[in-house]
Order: structure tokens, then sequence, then C-alpha cells
């Protein structure tokens, strides 16, 4: 009976936290103690994503969808008549090791709704990675949801189980927020970001000195953004991003397409598109500031407030500055590799090795990976010919995209269409 219940629960809490995609478990550091269960060394978790780009390798639950609150965006706030439950602490326990013992998951991805109040919530989560690390001796991997307004004192308990914290913003702006959740406000996500930030700095700092100070958060916090449901271009969404990174520290922010889940004037329609393609494009130019040395008002400024959804963000760039190119391969800095549409990070380390000893030509540039299709109309190497032929950036995006089949086509979202 008790297993029949346990059953039920994880069906309704399973399926409510699938709307939160913050769980990719990179990032962690956390070895195996002696006799202990498990192990979230570096690489030591393996992912898997669906389709969609979402990560599956984690027991994802949510401790209750019963909420105090009414996001107007969220399947669990409180004026939805969905069937609701709540695990206890031993439950989500027991879940996670008897999932782990059977190579089911590799760690745990614990959320929830808000009941009672941030704190009693907080405690909760808190309770499951405590008993899970002092009583289990479980080293995998766990990532748990902090709550908006929770106490200082929970945030550092948490940081000290988990190893990755993460509080989702939700809504790209302020104005957003405002609409969909008149009953949150920004500050109260910001707070335990803060707090955790200067967590993990002391941590590390006192860890210099002292070689047995515990690990805080070591895979760091992350955010989460709901793309589509408030009408924010992509300039906003991307320039909040930024500042998050900047200003936090965070090792992701994560974007999620709104699901249309609810009849509400505010919100797209049920049975609108969810705009994955838009979703990726966001994710390549998250990746552009990141790794590429892009910033932010390069991609996305007040003449340019939405991202290309028929080519990736670095080619629109290089279509709208085309006077930096072509870029010659045997001479040009690493920043100006990065920028040519069709090289990556990878190649670009490849180019810069490999020119040392000679003269690279197209053979050699195909042989290192690069996407030839794209980055022959970039760039000049040691063969004599350049692809570009003077073409304006109207002219060579055609060219490109009649020699380029897309997955993401066929899902060009109306939702897109709506707010551009
Ligand atoms: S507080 Fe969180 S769980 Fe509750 S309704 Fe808002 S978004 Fe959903």
């Amino acid at each position: 009976m008790a297993f029949i219940r346990t059953q039920e629960k994880l069906k309704i809490l399973a399926d409510a936290a699938k709307y939160d995609v913050s769980c990719s478990s990179s990032g962690s550091k956390r070895s195996n103690a002696s006799k202990g269960l498990g192990d979230a060394t570096g690489m030591g978790i393996c992912h898997s994503y669906t389709e969609d780009g979402r990560c599956v390798s984690l027991l994802k639950i949510l401790l209750t969808n019963h909420c105090i609150f009414d996001c107007a965006y969220c399947v669990t706030r409180k004026s939805n008549d969905i069937k609701r439950a709540a695990f206890q602490v031993q439950e989500v326990v027991d879940l996670t090791i008897n999932f782990y013992r059977r190579n089911y998951i590799e760690g745990l991805f614990l959320s929830s709704g808000i009941f009672k109040s941030a704190d009693y919530t907080m405690e909760r989560l808190v309770a499951v990675a405590k008993k899970l690390r002092t009583e289990e001796k479980f080293n995998g991997y766990i990532h748990l949801k902090s709550i908006p307004g929770a106490s200082d004192e929970l945030m550092k308990e948490a940081g000290l189980y988990a190893d990755r914290l993460s509080v989702n913003i939700e809504i790209p702006t302020r104005e957003g927020l405002k609409l969909l959740a008149p009953e949150k406000n920004r500050e109260d996500f910001i707070k335990p970001m803060i707090k955790v930030k200067n967590e993990i700095i002391q941590y590390k700092s006192e860890k210099k000195l002292i070689k047995s100070t515990p690990l805080f958060a070591p895979g760091g916090q992350s955010t989460q953004m709901i793309i589509g449901a408030s009408g924010e271009s992509d300039q906003q969404i991307m320039w909040t991003s930024n500042y998050f990174y900047k200003k936090f520290d965070l090792k992701r922010v994560y974007y999620s397409g709104y699901i249309p889940i609810s009849y509400d004037s505010r919100l797209p329609q049920i049975g609108t598109e969810v705009p994955m393609l838009r979703e990726n494009r966001l994710y390549q130019t998250d990746w552009l500031m990141r790794f590429y040395g892009f910033e932010v008002h390069e991609i996305l400024n007040e003449a340019h407030q939405n991202l290309d959804l028929d080519v990736d963000p670095k080619l629109g760039w290089a279509l709208r500055n085309l006077e930096y190119f072509p870029v010659d391969v045997n001479t040009a800095d690493q920043r100006m590799l990065a920028r040519i549409p069709g090289v990556g990070m990878k190649s670009v380390y490849k180019i810069i090795q490999a020119r040392r000893f000679k003269r690279l030509n197209w053979e050699h540039l195909q042989r290192i990976g690069i996407a030839i299709n794209r980055a022959k109309y970039f760039l000049v190497c040691a063969s004599q010919d350049f692809e570009r032929r003077d073409l304006t950036g109207p002219q060579l995006k055609s060219l490109i995209l009649q020699n380029t089949t897309s997955k993401y086509q066929k899902t060009l979202s109306p939702q897109m269409n709506l707010f551009e």
C-alpha cells in the first residue's frame, strides 16, 4: 500500500518537475569518501539529454507541488486545479538510494513548490540532502533548488550538502515578473544568490589555509529563465543573463521555452508552439558570450533586438559585420579566429598549433574539422581561392541557407511572431 502511494506521488511530482530545465550535473568535484556510495567527480556523472536538450540523468522531482503562490506561468500555482502530493523527507532519501543502486540515476535534482513558508520548505530540502550525505554516505550528485526568501542559515547548510544550488529568476524582466507573478519580486531571488556567491568565495579561501574545510556548493549556482511567456526581447533576456553571470558568478543560465499551460490573457494561448528554436539560439548566444569572447551588445543591441532564427548567432553577427572578413587563418589572433562562422573553439586551438609548422590551406582546415560550407565565405588561407566574391550580407545568407539543412527549420514557432 505504502509502495503504491509512493509510486503515485512519484508520478505527480516527477511530472511537475519536468518544467524545470536547470539540471545539468557538470562542474562538481565531489569524490567518493571511503565506503561511500557514488561519485560525482568531474565528468564522472553521465549526462543524458532528451532530443530537445533536457537532462534526464538525475532523479528529478519536486518535494511537493503544493504552493502558496500563484505565478501565472507555473503549473504548480495554487489556483491550478491539479492533483497535489508531497513527499516526506525519508521517502525522497529512499527513492534516491534505491534508484541509484539500480543504476537508474547518477544523482538527485530536488525542487519544490513553496508550502507554508520559504524556510519551512527549504528546511525539508536541506534535510533530504543532509540525510543522504551523512546517514546514507551518498556521494552522488545533488542539485537543490534554493527557495527565494529562505534564511541565510538554511542557504549555508544547503551549500554544505549540495553540489549545486540554483534559484530560478523565472521571468527575464522585472516588468514581466510583476505582470505574471505580482507576489514575487526580483530581490527575493537575488538575496540567496548573493549569499551563495559569498559563501563559495569564503569557503574557497578558507580551504587554501585549512585543508579540512568542507566544500561549499562545488558545482556553483545556476538559474533558469522562462522564454516567451512575457513578451521580452532576446536583447532583454541576454542582457539579464549577462548581468547574472557577471554579478553572481553563475555557472549556467538555462533558457526554457514557455509551455502554454493555462488560459490566461497575460500569456500565449494554449496550443501555441513552444519556442524551441528560439531557446536553442539563446543557448548559442550564451555560449558565444562565455567561451568565444563576444560581448552581449555585439550580438544584441537596440538596432538588433532579436536573434535571427534562420542562422546561428555567430553567422548572424558575421553577416552584419562583413568588414571584419575575410580573416587570414595563418595570421589572425585567437579572438578573430573564434569569430569565423563554422570554426569552433577546438578548431581555433588546432589552427593555432598547426600553423606553427606550416601555412594552412583548405585541405588542412578540412582535416582540422571546420565547417567549410560556412567558413569558406569568411576566411582566406594558403590556397588562392576565396569564396565570398563581394556578395552582400543578405546575398551571402541566402547562399548559405540554400546549402544548409537545419534540424530546427521545421520548428519555427508562431509564438515568436507575437513578440517581434
Ligand atoms: S512559487 Fe514557484 S512553484 Fe510556486 S507557483 Fe510560483 S513558480 Fe510555481
